[in-house]
């Protein structure tokens, strides 16, 4: 059975990275009916905080990738904290002590730094001399009668490679003899952290380790610590990491959030496609189509024009209430609109969202469509001096229209309205089409362009004429 983990250590925020780990490993996880465990790596107990964890949980609920063993949802293999396993890691330890793979040393730290000076003047690679890997029962026995403290090592073979087959990388092989004897358990008890992991992962029967590459040089290790307890090795699917545009490595400083779906999906593009075009995607459609050998293994460059592009897809995509609602909200909280704007908000929405694909773009967006009211518009100097242009004639019955009440009295029936008049206009100035529709486009909204010209009209109307509008400051 498929058994994934997403395995965070809670020393700080969710990242785009990790974000899109558990994503890769829920999206896989679920396409094979298999399980999704969460583990909290916090043997750092420094760096570790509860807070941390909480805000992980916090996220990852968020984006929507709900995980089937873990913290606050229990399961058989727990505990799902690092923290709370101490007993089992000693417990196998003391299994590679028994059997031979590990072996006790009794380096103090000072040996250890004259080790690394003589390597290094020897020009040979930092590794432990292996000292005490052949030391004798009696050599052991009296250093113990001493109350030497000791770490346990692990017996690393002194020649050869191990390779194995990376789902995304594929063939990955190291040569042994320069590996080294390493600690697995420090001299206080404290279990090291490639140990933990082979431990849990063994443990809590991983099927797939779905990791960030820059794991793949832990991999190594773990695949002899696996070996060496005689657990059948997981198989590897090392990621890429994500880059910035300018491809150095991804920082917060690039980051870019918005709505949980449109991330996911561009998440899941990083670095994976379903082998067509298609770039809109939902989780239900992601979880039917995600595949690991769609999985590249080039850098994907983190893209926020197309995260943003994206976003607005997914807003209107969204059921026209929703996004009402999420936008109608946005404009009365940043006190655009009043608490009653009503359905002046639901044909503002309308007519905006296409060019919207932030929420927060909608501020402007509203405001640009009401920056230039009818009054001011039609009565400015500006206005009035247009007539004097080669266009005279038409801003001045344009100017008569609206002076004599005959277009706003058209306004006040709505885009009918608005569609009547604006055909019997073009009739008295011989005008259509675009000759008609753009000299009326700038005196009208002040603009070359913008969302349908009837609809804006008879909004800038509504606005001017009723009290959906909120005082400005100032
Ligand atoms: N705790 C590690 C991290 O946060 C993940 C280790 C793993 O996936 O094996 O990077």
């Amino acid at each position: 059975p498929v058994r994934v983990r997403f395995a965070p250590s809670p020393t700080g925020n969710l990242h785009v990275g990790g974000a899109r780990t558990a994503l890769f490993n829920y999206l896989f996880a679920r396409s094979k009916g298999g399980k999704f465990v969460l583990r909290i790596e916090d043997t750092d107990l420094e760096r570790s905080t509860r807070e941390s964890e909480e805000a992980l949980l916090r996220d990852l609920t968020w984006l929507g990738l709900d995980w089937d063993e873990g913290p606050g949802v229990g399961g058989d293999y727990g505990p799902y904290r690092q923290s709370e396993r101490n007993s089992m890691y000693k417990q196998y330890a003391e299994t590679l002590l028994d059997s031979g793979h590990v072996y006790r040393c009794f380096c103090s730290n000072e040996e250890l730094e004259k080790m690394k000076e003589i390597a290094e003047l020897k020009k040979l690679p930092p590794v432990y001399s292996g000292k005490w890997a052949t030391a004798t029962d009696e050599e052991v026995q009296e250093e113990l009668a001493k109350g030497t403290p000791y770490t346990y090592r692990f017996r690393v073979p002194k020649e050869g490679s191990l390779k194995i087959n990376d789902l995304i990388r594929g063939e990955v092989s190291w040569k042994l003899d320069t590996l080294g004897d390493f600690v697995v358990m420090r001299s206080n008890g404290q279990p090291v952290y490639n140990f933990c992991v082979t431990v849990d992962d063994a443990t809590m029967a991983i099927s797939h380790v779905i990791r960030a590459e820059e794991h793949l040089p832990n991999t190594l290790r773990q695949a002899l610590i696996y070996k060496a307890l005689g657990f059948p090795m997981p198989l590897f699917a090392h990621v890429s990491l994500i880059l910035a545009p300018d491809r150095s490595k991804l920082s917060k400083r690039h980051g870019a959030t918005s709505v949980g779906q449109a991330m996911v999906n561009y998440l899941a593009l990083l670095g994976w496609g379903d082998g067509t075009e298609n770039e809109f995607f939902t989780i239900e459609q992601l979880v039917e189509k995600f595949t690991i050998d769609r999985v590249n293994k080039s850098g994907a460059v983190f893209d926020s024009t197309k995260l943003r592009w994206m976003n607005g897809q997914h807003l209107r995509a969204l059921p026209i209430e929703e996004l009402t609602k999420l936008i109608g909200e946005r404009w009365k909280s940043a006190g655009l609109l009043i608490e009653s704007a009503g359905p002046f908000i639901d044909e503002a929405v309308q007519l905006l969202k296409d060019g919207i694909d932030l929420v927060t773009d909608s501020d402007t967006a509203l405001s640009n469509l009401l920056s230039y009211p009818l009054h001011a518009t039609l009565t400015s100097p500006e206005a009035k001096s247009v007539v004097e242009d080669k266009l005279s004639e038409f801003s001045a019955s344009l100017i008569a229209a609206y002076d004599s009440g005959e277009l706003l009295s058209a306004l006040e029936e709505g885009h009918a309205g608005w569609q009547k008049w604006v055909k019997g206009f073009g009739k008295a100035q011989k005008r259509k089409g675009k000759s008609l529709f753009m000299p009326l486009r700038v005196l009208l909204t002040g603009k070359l362009h913008g969302p349908d010209m009837g609809s804006s009209v008879v909004l800038i109307y509504k606005a001017g004429n009723n009290d959906v509008v909120a005082p400005q400051a100032g």
